[in-house]
């Protein structure tokens, strides 16, 4: 695509992992039969009335300053009016034009590049319902049933400036800002539950234009994957209707996964139609500068700071620490071992290997297993003076994830340990030696390859346990010595 340069901004919701709804006090539980995680005020019933979940704001600054917003002492609420039966009320409580957040940035990285895209705004809303429809979708089903259990979860929409140029980069922009939501730990970020969705506006314009082309805005993208085929089929899409002298019109199209392609859903709706106003049961929200400065206090480290830590500090590579640092859990886990075990490379090779391959076989996060950085680090260091081969050190590793066993105490039932005691091993060749008498005289005559032979008799007296190394290094003493 030379012609045309490409516009992408995105829309991103992310349900905040608050116990308790927004404006309620019921769970917010994925799953759970349908409706029964509801009440009056979830389902809008009259005479209720909403107060604000003081978590679910903590959680939305939380989001705004790890995304480098303002964070506005005085917001409100507004009421966003359509009709639709996911929304009980026939309104949304959401923010219009004064949101929590303001003009912000995130930076991610793309083949070695860092970018950097604005945000726009954070705004604080609550969830609808769920249609569930009958058929595959909605356009083949018979009926629709409501379930009203996700009425109420609290929400933040993140608005990016259409400051993206690529699809990759869309891609790679929601996974650097999953990654930050995850490890601030203010919404699990399950694509696969909705906990985050995204919209992706895009727009085609000539290369060398300063305006920005008519946008289109897709739905229903519900991974990674999805966002990068979906926006490559509308960038596709668009410069054919431009090359054939065609108008791009304002809509919202909506993903077919199956199909891979977009299809008009509606016109778009302009700000005007859901007749917005002041929610008259809330009162503005006031976020005191104080409370701000102390969750500013509480933000960690987060991931792309963190990976070009790794790299300088412990002269990891981009690729290593970009491993380490993809969960926050498995970064504390590798700078813990690194207390007892400061050799980054070696930690690196086994958390970001056998580690990992055995953390995913069991289906477990990293604070569910028995494992604790300080075993990995004994059992690296046992490996490292030679105690146990690498091979018994993987076996070692899994039977700590499966009992979690110190790895001394399996080393000792198993009957892992070397023998890299010399005199134990003396006694032993001394024994083989004079078992031998023909096959030492012809070694000594200058049959070199016979060391093997002894070597290998002494690794079946031992059963695998004599230090292969120190065997040959005493035989060879010894019979030189003897000449
Ligand atoms: P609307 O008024 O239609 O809601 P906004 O200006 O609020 O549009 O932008 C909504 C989203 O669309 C934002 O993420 C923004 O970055 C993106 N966007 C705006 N204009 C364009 C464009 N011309 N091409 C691609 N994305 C755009
Ligand atoms: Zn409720
Ligand atoms: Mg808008």
């Amino acid at each position: 695509m030379t012609k045309y340069e490409t516009i992408i901004g995105l829309e991103v919701h992310v349900e905040l992992a608050t116990k308790s709804k927004i404006f309620c006090g019921c769970t917010t539980e994925f799953g759970g039969d349908p409706n029964t995680h509801c009440c009056p005020i979830c389902l809008g019933l009259p005479g209720s009335l909403p107060v604000v979940n003081q978590q679910a704001i903590e959680y939305a600054i939380k989001a705004g300053l790890a995304l480098n917003c303002s964070i506005a002492n005085y917001s409100k609420f507004d009421r966003k009016n359509y009709f639709y039966p996911d929304l009980t009320k026939a309104y949304q409580i959401s923010q219009y034009d004064q949101p929590l957040c303001l003009a912000g940035h995130m930076d991610y990285e793309l083949d070695g590049q860092t970018y950097s895209v604005r945000i726009n705004r954070i705004h604080v809303e609550e969830e609808a319902g769920k249609s569930v429809h009958s058929g595959d979708n909605i356009l083949g089903s018979e009926f629709s049933q409501m379930d009203y259990n996700r009425a109420g979860i609290p929400l933040i929409e993140i608005v990016t400036e259409p400051d993206i140029r690529m699809p990759a980069q869309a891609k790679a922009f929601l996974e650097q800002l999953k990654a930050n939501l995850e490890y601030i730990k203010v919404s699990d970020c399950k694509m696969e539950q909705g906990s985050l969705r995204c919209d992706a506006n895009i727009s085609l314009r000539p290369v060398g234009s300063t305006e920005f082309g008519t946008k289109v805005e897709i739905k229903n993208l519900n991974s990674f994957r999805a966002i990068e085929r979906a926006l490559e089929y509308e960038e596709q899409r668009q410069a054919e209707v431009y090359d054939q002298g065609g108008t791009i019109y304002q809509e919202t199209r909506t993903w077919d996964e199956k199909l891979g392609v977009t299809v008009t859903m509606r016109t778009k709706e302009e700000a005007d139609d859901y007749r917005y106003f002041p929610e008259p049961d809330l009162p503005p929200l006031i976020v005191e500068q104080s409370w701000i400065d102390e969750i500013k206090a509480t933000l960690p480290e987060l991931p792309l700071a963190r990976k070009n830590r790794f790299i300088e500090q412990y002269k990891l590579s981009d690729y290593e620490a970009s491993l380490l640092t993809a969960t926050q859990e498995l970064a504390d886990f590798f700078e813990a071992a690194y207390q007892s075990f400061p050799n980054a490379k070696e930690l690196s090779n086994w958390l970001t290997g056998e580690f990992a391959r055995l953390l995913n076989a069991s289906n477990l996060t990293i604070p569910e297993i028995p494992v604790q950085p300080g075993d990995l680090a004994e059992l690296l260091s046992i490996v490292k003076d030679g105690k146990i081969s690498g091979n018994q050190g993987r076996e070692v590793l899994g039977m700590m994830f499966d009992s979690g066993k110190k790895p001394a105490q399996i080393i000792k039932e198993q009957g892992f340990e070397q023998i890299s005691d010399t005199k134990e091993l003396e006694g032993v060749i001394d024994q083989i030696l004079s078992t031998y008498p023909d096959e030492v005289k012809r070694y000594q005559a200058g049959e070199d390859r016979l060391l093997g032979f002894f070597v290998g008799q002494v690794m079946k007296e031992t059963k695998g346990k004599a230090n292969p190394g120190l065997v040959n290094q005493i035989i060879r003493n010894k019979l030189l010595a003897d000449q």
